[in-house]
């Protein structure tokens, strides 16, 4: 009732072109077949022995960028729905992975995690995870701060982060197959990072999701 009232006075729109969509918080068809859809992301082969597999689930640009802009520099939760929505895309992917799965977001740096007060990537993949009985999990922690590293090369992104992630105190994952999930991937180095720190700590296969890709 609530609802068709709302939707009467605010009719739904695509979060990307504004046009008239039939379901709030979704994209419409023309935006979802250009920024939406499941990719297998190719990663240089050493890091292979760590990481088993990325997926991205959108381009990072238009709408897909904004929402994700929203919801870490102006703290927007309302971009959460149109995210949430998103990831139904990754289904089929998950349906492939082991079980049981535990997924980890990669951890902020201590001092965004503080001014922010969330981590971004749990607040866009917890409620799909539990839908899926799959415990997420802080199971890493950051030990430094690490410079921006935008304009940097691979091999220095790398030397960087190297050290830059640890198992969290108390923290077990031996024999335990782990599903790294964050926001963003830009060239993949933060992943590769934190699924060698959790190879070293004896889980079993790491794989990663990341909702939206730089290089799709
Ligand atoms: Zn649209």
């Amino acid at each position: 009732m609530f609802r068709t009232f709302l939707n009467f006075l605010f009719p739904p729109r695509c979060p990307n072109c504004s046009a008239y969509v039939e379901h709030r918080g979704t994209f419409c068809a023309y935006c979802t077949s250009r920024l939406i859809g499941l990719h297998a992301i190719a990663f240089p082969r050493d890091a292979r022995e760590c990481l088993a597999g990325i997926w991205a689930f959108a381009r990072y640009r238009e709408g897909v960028r904004d929402l994700l802009r929203a919801l870490k520099y102006q703290k927007k939760k309302s971009a959460l729905p149109a995210l949430h929505a998103i990831l139904a895309v990754g289904e089929e992917a998950l349906a492939r992975l082991p079980r049981p799965l535990t997924a980890v977001p990669v951890p902020l740096a201590a001092e965004r995690a503080r001014t922010r007060g969330f981590n971004q990537a749990d607040e866009i993949f917890a409620p799909w995870l539990r839908a899926h009985d799959i415990v997420l999990a802080a199971l890493l922690v950051r030990t430094r701060e690490t410079a921006p590293l935008y304009e940097h090369t691979r091999e220095e992104r790398r030397r960087e982060l190297r050290g830059a992630f640890a198992v969290a105190a108390g923290a077990d994952v031996r024999g335990r197959d782990i599903l790294l999930v964050d926001d963003i991937m830009t060239t993949g180095t933060t992943l590769m990072e934190c699924a060698r720190v959790l190879k070293r700590a004896g889980a079993r296969q790491v794989y990663a999701f990341v909702l939206a890709s730089e290089h799709l």
